[in-house]
């Protein structure tokens, strides 16, 4: 009898504990999905690992445990990439004028709105100058936040002024590409600034200038089709997603189940598309090592000498 009520005892004393223990791991657990809602911890959606997002942040938003990178906004970037206080941003305020007065779910002035509101920014893109460990550059920007970074006509225009300006000062060019394709509420005048940038791009590599893409994820569509694939070395981040059609529109199309690491920038290096893919942390170095091997040789005298020849005569010839 005795021994009975021992055990009945004991057994209660152990519910109790796990009864305790599980209250405290769920309190522990609210805690942690507060403090992840709070932004404080940041969990890894590759390796789950609990990361504090201080830590995350100085390690350029890349797990420290897998590797895994992790998307980063325009400013963030632009705060990776340029020395402190040398950004010169252009053409921020550049908005859209929603020409074929376009609706879908809603009307696109209206998402246009809500966007500018939501992230902060005018567009999908921030251009401007900067310098890079000294070195000055015409540095883009592409957010994805913004209607996934879409191509419309401010995108393109911006990037085709940023590009101009580069080719005058006689600047290199890096662009950090994402994007989910061109704008569908701009109809075909989204898709006429892949032609706009290219012949820009165009102009700068005749003046002998530098044009550096980077890929990150995801680039798509016409941004693929144009400006992310037209550089003099093109580079891209670990296990981006790069391509032109999505992968559910080719898999309908051909009725065939493709190869787990179709359109992985790791994919796209092997076929050629891509030169090199590097982890961000070691971007701005790269970019650095790559813009100083490619300075634009100083225009001599005798350069500047044939150029006021040819506007002189020119000029001689228009005036007779
Ligand atoms: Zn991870």
């Amino acid at each position: 009898m005795a021994n009975n009520e021992e055990s009945r005892g004991l057994k209660s004393v152990l519910l109790d504990w796990f009864a305790n223990r599980r209250k405290s791991g769920s309190i522990i657990q609210e805690r942690q999905e507060r403090e992840i809602a709070d932004g404080l911890w940041h969990k890894c959606p590759e390796c789950s690992v609990l990361t504090y997002t201080k830590d995350l942040r100085a390690n350029q938003m890349v797990c420290v445990e897998c590797g895994h990178h992790n998307r980063v906004d325009s400013d963030e970037r632009i705060r990776q990439l340029t020395d402190p206080n040398t950004w010169k941003p252009m053409d921020e305020h550049l908005r859209p004028s929603d020409p074929l007065q376009f609706r879908d779910r809603k009307p696109y002035i209206d998402r246009l709105r809500e966007m500018h509101e939501k992230v902060g920014l005018m567009e999908a893109v921030q251009t401007g100058l900067a310098q890079i460990n000294g070195f000055p550059f015409a540095l883009g920007v592409m957010d994805f936040r913004f209607i996934g970074a879409s191509m419309g006509s401010v995108v393109g225009e911006k990037l085709t002024r940023l590009i101009e300006e580069a080719t005058q000062r006689r600047y290199p060019v890096v662009i950090i590409c994402t994007s989910g394709g061109a704008r569908m509420q701009e109809g075909m005048l989204s898709l006429m600034q892949m032609a706009k940038i290219s012949a820009a791009l165009q102009n700068h590599r005749e003046a002998k200038l530098l044009y550096i893409p980077v890929l990150t994820n995801p680039t798509t569509g016409g941004v693929t089709a144009s400006f992310a694939m037209l550089g003099d070395i093109i580079l891209a981040e670990p296990k981006a997603t790069i391509g032109f059609a999505g992968r559910r529109v080719i898999e309908q199309t051909l009725r065939e189940k493709l190869p787990d690491d179709f359109q992985t920038a790791e994919d796209v290096l092997k076929h050629g598309f891509v030169d090199e893919i590097l982890p961000r942390t070691q971007l701005k170095q790269t970019l650095t090592q790559l813009i100083a091997l490619h300075q634009p040789p100083a225009l001599t005298t005798t350069h500047n000498l044939v150029m006021w020849e040819t506007r002189h005569l020119s000029s001689t010839i228009v005036e007779s």
